[in-house]
């Protein structure tokens, strides 16, 4: 899998992560939101996420 340096992530569980390297493997994700009006990092989301 090639990595995207642009996006770094933790997200292990995630079936884009490299596992190997804490980066993504998309060439682009989509960030958002679950709040009707975010105010802190803990109301983001991304949304390119999908369960290993
Ligand atoms: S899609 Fe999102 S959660 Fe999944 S590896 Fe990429 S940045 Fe992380």
């Amino acid at each position: 899998m090639k990595i995207n340096e642009s996006i770094q992530c933790s997200i292990k569980n995630c079936v884009h992560h490299a596992q190997d390297e804490n980066y993504c493997t998309l060439n682009k994700i989509k960030v958002g939101t679950h709040e009707s009006n975010p105010t802190t990092k803990e109301c983001t989301d991304c949304d390119s996420f999908v369960i290993k």
